[in-house]
């Protein structure tokens, strides 16, 4: 018996987008199986953020449709897609404790205390947090920070989970260790993840595929050992740095 192939998590169609007569993205494309740790990779301006604020839902395309799981979700607002995002800058709660700050999202559904609690113990377990769930975000380093963003933003259970740049704000040594922290929670998880990064050796090093943009389109799409092996061109070569 064969296998059927993971259902589709996030397609978008044939996306356009211009600010202010300026065309951003043209003609965007792109098929995320359910599970996939996809990296969105490409120089500064070519057109990452707006692609993720649109999957998001926090910009409309001009043209084109965004799907998720299944369902055309261009016309419905961010708070009502089944997607959660994760940026540099993560904005915890201040006043909150790291438990009350992972359990947030649930409350806001109506979720029972013991169940928000519960969940966000488990959570906290996930990206290794455990012991700090009592301290307030301000007696937290940088990087457990950036965890407990993360586990807040997966205690809404979404079925994608977008990236935006992360770890942009780490040392280099901390980044090196939440790069292996994310992809173990994401495979634990078997999540979809949507991952930004201007730093093409942190999408090798991660993704089970790369989207390669230049210019507000994807040069190419594949695995990390095709677009080194295999570029479509000089450019894409010269990007990922398998030119010679
Ligand atoms: P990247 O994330 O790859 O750096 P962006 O998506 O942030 O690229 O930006 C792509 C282009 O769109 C840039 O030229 C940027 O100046 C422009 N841009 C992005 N957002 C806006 C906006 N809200 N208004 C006007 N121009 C924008």
């Amino acid at each position: 018996m064969t296998q059927s192939p993971p259902p589709i998590a996030v397609a978008l169609h044939g996306i356009a987008k211009s600010f202010g007569g300026e065309r951003v993205l043209s003609g965007l494309s792109l098929e995320v199986p359910r599970g996939e740790f996809l990296a969105i990779v490409g120089p500064s301006g070519s057109g990452k953020t707006t692609a993720m604020r649109i999957i998001g839902g926090f910009e409309a395309p001009d043209e084109g449709s965004v799907w998720i799981s299944g369902e055309n979700v261009t016309a419905v607002p961010a708070e009502r897609r089944d997607v959660n995002t994760v940026f540099q800058s993560y904005a915890l709660f201040p006043h909150m404790t790291v438990i009350e700050n992972v359990a947030y999202g649930p409350r806001m559904r109506g979720v029972g205390r013991a169940a928000r609690r519960k969940k966000a113990g488990e959570l906290l377990e996930l990206v290794r947090l455990s012991d700090v769930g009592n301290r307030k975000p301000n007696q937290l380093s940088g990087g457990m920070q950036q965890r407990v963003a993360l586990a807040r933003a997966l205690a809404n259970e979404p079925a994608v989970l977008l990236l935006d740049e992360p770890l942009g704000a780490l040392d280099r040594k901390l980044r090196e260790e939440m790069q292996r922290e994310l992809r173990r929670i994401q495979t634990e998880l078997g999540a979809t993840f949507i991952y930004i990064t201007h730093d093409q050796e942190e999408a090798f090093g991660m993704a089970d595929r790369l989207a390669v943009m230049r210019h507000g389109g994807f040069e190419q799409i594949g695995d990390p050992a095709t677009i080194y092996d295999r570029p479509v061109n000089a450019w894409t070569a010269l990007f990922v740095g398998s030119a010679n």
